[in-house]
């Protein structure tokens, strides 16, 4: 067990020394359920974020050398820090990022999780040997670290989405530096740090600037060290990025892991039950706050009367409030002004024509669960990702117009489909325009070992397992000539 719990949060590790950020600007990082302040820290400046990837490429060049079982070793370690401070890094996920008990557990159990998969990374990483039809040639492809990434994240899994890129950056021998996202400095990266810090990570390869995307944002992305950006967050922010990192003075490689729009589809011959029980899961963990979420439940006709009435019930008996009570099922969504949009979106709805069907007032950053019927594609609670605990329900006419409908979207990342029949289930699956499917299942699923991305608006490239190995390497094909060779002329 450890012995105290980590202290000194208003401290950065910075270029290999905790010390605070250089702006005169401070953060007030609060609890978005309570408003209790929990820390106060001095935000990073250009010049902390410059020593920092400065310190990273000199610190990646040792660490990348060191033996494979060395670097899994330390990531091993910190497995077992994750179990060790199980309810230290709970307590920090519920009170910084308004999660619930439910939730907070989840994370935990992502971020540990990846940070097992990577400790397999360094000795699963491997080059190739191919045929070659020169006489004499031999054709080798080693895979090497990309040197530095360069991580930004969200503030909605802080912990998961931060270490996914992180935990598998390490093992595969590149440094990194984070930019957390400002409401989740600590559980979005410093806390990560000292996790790595207590396993035994050398000074100066990972290093946590705090600072605003809008202010040092666009010179982290520009910055000439990092050759990887992965950018975890909103649709707008991420084409930002990807025109930033390759459209500038520099081409980077970029993985961009942006908004959802993800269908929940329940076809006629579907246990209602069991897609009720999915998809309160799939809307409201979280408070709606997770990019897989539900956002839009399209029901063949047939079934559409009896899935609104079980589901309305169903999730007007959810528990709300506060976040830290073990039976709390919708807590806090993170701040005020995510809390206005939700109001102006439910405000929306109404004007176009939705019915509430389950709402409520707001209590603080609590706003109860909703559920709008008489949705159409065009409505904005449709079209737009909603980020919240509102969800509309559609109609579809049939199987071919519930296709329609859940691709009728710009983004692609999750989506589910509800059927009696597993195999019209896949082949619906395989109609849809997305990254990942889950047939009689929600769609918020994440295995460390499975292909997490989406497709259109929803981002480019791949986590988790050998994907990861694949995003966080690059190849060096390198020839050897064995005997003269005859050229042409
Ligand atoms: P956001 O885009 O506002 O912020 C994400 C991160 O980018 C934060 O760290 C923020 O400080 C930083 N940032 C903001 N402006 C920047 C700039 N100009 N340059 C560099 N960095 C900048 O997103 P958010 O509100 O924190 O998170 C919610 C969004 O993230 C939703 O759209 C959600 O769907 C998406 N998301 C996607 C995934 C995924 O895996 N696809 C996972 C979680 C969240």
């Amino acid at each position: 067990m450890p012995t105290s719990s980590y202290q000194n949060f208003e401290l950065q590790p910075l270029a290999g020394h905790w010390r605070a950020g250089q702006s005169e600007r401070k953060l007030q990082v609060v609890n978005p359920f309570n408003q209790e302040n929990l820390l106060e820290l001095n935000l990073a400046t250009k010049e902390d974020l410059d020593e920092s990837f400065i310190a990273a490429r000199e610190a990646q060049k040792s660490w990348a050398l060191m033996a494979p079982a060395a670097r899994a070793a330390i990531m091993l370690k910190a497995v077992a820090i994750f179990d060790q401070r199980h309810d230290e890094i709970v307590e920090w996920i519920i009170a910084e990022s308004g999660s619930t008990r439910i939730k907070a557990q989840i994370e935990w159990g992502a971020a540990r999780a990846i940070t097992l998969e990577a400790a397999s990374f360094p000795s699963r990483v491997h080059g190739f040997i191919l045929p070659n039809d020169i006489p004499g040639k031999e054709s080798r492809v080693y895979r090497k670290p990309l040197g530095v990434v360069g991580v930004i994240s969200p503030w909605n899994f802080p912990l998961h989405l931060t270490q996914r890129s992180v935990a598998p950056a390490l093992a595969l021998g590149n440094a990194v530096v984070i930019k957390p996202a400002s409401d989740t400095p600590v559980t979005g990266g410093l806390l990560i740090a000292r996790i790595f810090e207590e396993a035994g990570l050398p000074a100066g390869v990972l290093s946590v600037v705090v600072g605003s995307g809008a202010e040092i944002g666009d010179t982290f992305v520009e910055h000439p060290v990092p050759s990887f950006i992965s950018f975890t967050g909103s649709s707008e922010v991420g084409r930002n990025i990807g025109r930033l990192a390759c459209g500038g003075k520099y081409l980077k490689h970029v993985a961009l892991e942006l908004g959802g729009n993800s269908p929940f589809v329940v076809l006629a011959d579907a246990n209602v039950e069991l897609a009720v029980n999915a998809a309160v899961v799939g809307k409201f963990l979280h408070q709606g706050q997770i990019c897989m979420a539900i956002n839009r439940i399209i029901v063949e006709q047939p079934l559409v009367e009896e899935f609104t009435r079980r589901y309305t019930e169903r999730v007007k008996a959810l528990p709300y409030g506060d976040p830290s009570k073990a039976d709390t099922v919708v807590g806090p969504v993170i701040n005020a002004k995510q809390l206005q949009g939700l109001l102006q979106k439910i405000e929306t709805a109404k004007a176009e024509g939705a019915k509430v069907l389950v709402g409520g007032d707001p209590q603080g950053n609590v706003l109860p669960p909703h559920v709008f019927g008489n949705v159409t594609a065009g409505m904005e609670i449709a079209r737009e990702e909603i980020f919240g605990p509102l969800v509309g329900i559609q109609a579809a006419r049939d199987e071919q117009h519930a296709l329609q409908l859940a691709n009728q979207s710009e983004y692609g990342l999750s989506s589910a489909v509800f059927s009696g029949s597993l195999e019209r289930g896949v082949r619906f699956a395989q109609g849809i325009h997305a990254g990942m499917t889950h047939v009689n299942d929600m769609p918020v699923n994440d295995a460390p070992n499975a292909a997490f991305g989406g497709e259109k608006s929803s981002g480019l490239g791949r986590f988790n397992g050998e994907w990861a190995i694949a995003e966080f390497t690059t190849d060096h094909w390198i020839t050897v000539q064995h005997e003269p060779r005859r050229y042409p002329f």
